[in-house]
């Protein structure tokens, strides 16, 4: 009933290719992998010619001697355009956005992923339908059907935008609970698993943070849910975590990868031999400190994302690292690349004084609820004080009442917030950047 709807609703109301995508897809996971090559190099010479002409940015790098307009024939070529980190888009926004494009297939679009840095940028309408379509597949590969009874435990965004309006009715037909996990007092977690009795979720998707947050009050009070699938998302799923998530719910935990900056990623299947890449989305790179291609090992990753014409990020450098090995395959038998493991970026969970607890998707989605803020880390003093340190972007001024009032809204008054602006955030001495700490474990 509900997939008729869907199907009624995509086919009369939004007049788009999704179950043809959908179908394409289902397809292509078993091509062999030079078949996949090569539709990717289809793909990215289409959004390359199109970038060459219409993006000014990389008419530049032609311009500029950089590269020559026929120099990319193989995926190997790409490597010799020079790698787009946030700091040149930040800086290039005008000369990276599509000069002929319609403009209702702009959407203004924001992230700060899992390293306390904002960022803005433009997405494509095009790339929701893709996305619809990889959701579907890898839906079956959870074992679960897309129209299953589903509770998302997520972030709830400060910002809005135009295509939040259908959201409600997408819920419907996808038979979807949405609910804020930025509520996690005992007593807000001890609801959520009586909705889990009541509402009977056939897949549960949330962050790792969260969803660990849940796990350790329901072990500890002795509660169970079994659903089918456990989905993560949003960071980066750590080993322990799996392992007690899987432990209380009783079933496979998926572990998805993707970022509103590119899009989805990867996925593991059920053979949980690694993450496969969604290659008929994104091109996947992986790099060494200098830059330097790597076929097996851990470096920087490099996404080029194959169906975004508003402003086309061709080998972006997206803040996280991972870890692949080309020539390892599944023995499920699709033939899409496996990351090993994505090597993400560390935050603590916050426990304010009123007993809600808050993992860093909560800060980052905060700091974004105002512009001006480019970076920041939030340091845990005392339980009823909290350190916020921001750089600010290009000199802003930033509306820090209203960042406070939207905390606030969450840990109650009382605490003490104390917002000091720097000109940077210090990495840790690992060398990584921990951008949420508490210093009261
Ligand atoms: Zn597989």
């Amino acid at each position: 009933m509900r997939l008729l709807f869907d199907k009624i609703y995509h086919k009369y109301y939004i007049k788009d290719d999704v179950y043809k995508l959908y179908e394409i897809f289902n397809d292509s996971q078993y091509w062999t992998r030079t078949k996949l090559l090569d539709y990717q190099m289809v793909l990215f010479n289409k959004l390359w010619k199109y970038c060459i002409t219409n993006v000014r940015y990389y008419n530049n790098l032609i311009d500029n001697n950089k590269l020559l307009p026929n120099s990319i024939c193989s995926l190997s070529d790409l490597y010799s355009i020079p790698i787009l980190t946030k700091d040149i888009v930040r800086n290039n926004f005008d000369d990276l956005t599509s000069a002929s494009i319609a403009s209702e297939r702009f959407v203004i679009n924001s992230t700060s992923g899992s390293t306390g840095s904002n960022f803005h940028f433009y997405s494509d309408t095009n790339q929701y339908i893709i996305s619809q379509a990889l959701d579907m597949r890898r839906y079956d590969w959870m074992d679960v059907n897309y129209f299953d009874r589903e509770i998302t435990i997520w972030g709830t965004s400060w910002s809005k935008n135009k295509h939040r309006k259908l959201a409600g009715l997408k819920n419907w037909i996808r038979n979807k609970k949405l609910i804020s996990g930025y509520r996690l007092s005992d007593n807000d977690i001890n609801n959520i698993y009586n909705l889990f009795k009541s509402y009977n979720p056939n897949i549960i998707k949330s962050y790792p943070s969260i969803l660990t947050t849940i796990t350790e009050y329901m072990l500890k009070n002795d509660l169970r849910y079994k659903p089918d699938a456990i989905h993560i998302g949003g960071e980066k799923l750590y080993k322990y975590q799996k392992e007690i998530i899987g432990e209380c719910f009783s079933c496979p935990v998926f572990d998805f990868y993707g970022s509103r900056d590119v899009g989805d990623i990867a996925q593991n299947c059920n053979k949980f031999d690694g993450l496969h890449v969604f290659m008929e989305n994104v091109i996947v790179e992986v790099v060494d400190d200098n830059g330097i291609l790597i076929d097996d090992g851990e470096g920087d990753l490099i996404i080029t994302n194959l169906h975004n014409y508003t402003m086309p990020l061709i080998r972006y450098k997206i803040g996280d690292r991972a870890r692949i090995s080309k020539d390892k395959v599944c023995s499920c038998g699709r033939n899409l690349l496996l990351i090993d493991e994505i090597v993400g970026r560390s935050f603590d969970i916050i426990q304010f004084p009123n007993g809600n607890r808050v993992g860093g998707t909560f800060w980052t989605l905060c700091m974004r609820s105002v512009p001006g803020i480019k970076n920041f880390q939030v340091i845990q003093e005392a339980q009823d004080k909290i350190a916020i340190y921001y750089v600010p972007d290009h000199e802003s001024i930033v509306n820090i009442e209203r960042i406070k009032q939207n905390i606030f809204h969450y840990s109650g008054y009382n605490v003490t917030l104390d917002f000091k602006r720097v000109d940077d955030i210090p990495l840790t001495k690992a060398g990584k950047m921990q951008f949420v700490i508490s210093k009261i474990k």
